[in-house]
């Protein structure tokens, strides 16, 4: 953790001054929050839309690491992970709600730090930060985020509506999240070796990859833009053949994927072969992508075919046929949501 120059004990401020430290810093923008920060709830209007409501929980030590995690990333990230959900239910993220568990370990230099990573992606993604619950930790810092989103009702994408013979499509590009984790946990342990300083030169995109992940708003744009709705969508956070097992179960149906068709960027590759490790498997398994995974009717094939920012990686089949991977020769495996453990070879 990067200590900041001056510090400031918690102690100082207390929990009420922390609040109004921070609220003094928020200003809600967005036309369906009535009322932020400063009451006993947050106040929204729904505007006769359906809301999506979704939490995630950062743990230290379990979910984050800060030795090498600046406080600002965590804060972007913490947003990004739950906005990402919205996303996904091809909603439109509108507020969230931040709870905090802090040690005394941490100034108030450090939340402010964190705030200033948050405050970021709300701006960035057009979100209110409408309220929390801030409470001390006798351990490591928690951070959980509630988002709230808005759709249509006649909108909104489940897991469970993909169809027989749909596409299976994947925005972006898989397992780079994964290596640029794999990069700072080797950095970590030299340095804790030799004391030697970190060695991440050559390595931006996929550190930012786990460091600064975005959600993927511009895909539900692009997909509004070229008249494609979803049948069923999720997005990629714990890797793809989970996410893909999970619509094909939803949706009662088998699930085809071609391995050579993974999105997979040169860097994302090139640093998995220098870790022994088979860049297939990291697409597969990595997770923390944070790319959207939907499925399309066949007839919108043509509204896609091409756009650099989808590949079409398998199909939909019945549920007879199971849920497949099928390899370069042609050989045909179980699609299995293998995890971090298994990846690693623990
Ligand atoms: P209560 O005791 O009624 O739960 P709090 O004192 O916890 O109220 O919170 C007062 C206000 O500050 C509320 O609007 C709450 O949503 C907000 N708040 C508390 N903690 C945070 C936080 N970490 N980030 C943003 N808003 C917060
Ligand atoms: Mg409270």
């Amino acid at each position: 953790m990067t200590e900041p120059s001056t510090r400031t004990e918690l102690s100082t401020l207390g929990e009420f001054g922390l609040i109004d430290r921070l609220a003094s810093r928020i200003h809600c923008v967005v036309p369906g929050t009535v009322k932020g920060i400063g009451d006993d709830s947050a106040v929204i209007d729904p505007e006769g839309l359906h809301q999506v409501v979704t939490t995630d929980m950062l743990v230290e030590r379990v979910h984050f690491d800060l030795g090498y995690v600046p406080l600002r990333h965590l804060g972007y990230k913490s947003i990004v992970v739950n906005l990402s959900d919205v996303y996904a239910m091809n909603a439109t993220p509108k507020q969230v709600v931040v709870g905090l568990a802090l040690s005394n370990r941490f100034p108030v230099e450090a939340v402010d730090e964190l705030y200033e990573g948050m405050l970021l992606a709300c701006r960035h993604y057009g979100v209110d930060l409408v309220g929390g619950d801030t409470t001390s930790s006798q351990s490591g810092l928690v951070i959980s985020v509630t988002a709230i989103g808005a759709v249509a009702k006649d909108q909104v994408v489940y897991r469970s509506g993909a169809r027989e013979n749909d596409l299976l499509v994947v925005s972006g590009d898989l397992g780079g999240a994964y290596m640029g984790l794999q990069i700072l946990e080797r950095e970590k342990a030299v340095f804790q070796d030799s004391g030697a300083q970190p060695d991440l030169e050559g390595h931006d995109y996929i550190l930012e990859r786990q460091l600064k992940p975005e959600a993927r708003r511009d895909i539900i744009d692009l997909l509004k833009k070229l008249d494609v709705r979803p049948t069923s969508m999720i997005d990629v956070s714990d890797g793809l053949a989970s996410e893909a097992l999970h619509i094909a179960r939803s949706s009662g149906l088998g699930v085809r994927i071609h391995d050579e068709k993974l999105p997979i960027d040169p860097a994302t590759y090139a640093t998995a072969r220098d870790f022994g490790l088979d860049p297939t498997t990291c697409a597969l398994n990595g997770g923390e992508d944070y790319e959207l995974l939907f499925t399309i009717a066949q007839a919108d094939h043509e509204r896609i075919k091409g756009n650099p920012s989808l590949t079409i990686i398998g199909h939909m089949t019945d549920a007879a046929a199971g849920q497949v991977l099928v390899d370069k020769q042609g050989g045909i495996h179980a699609l299995r949501a293998q995890g971090w453990d298994a990846l690693l070879g623990r």
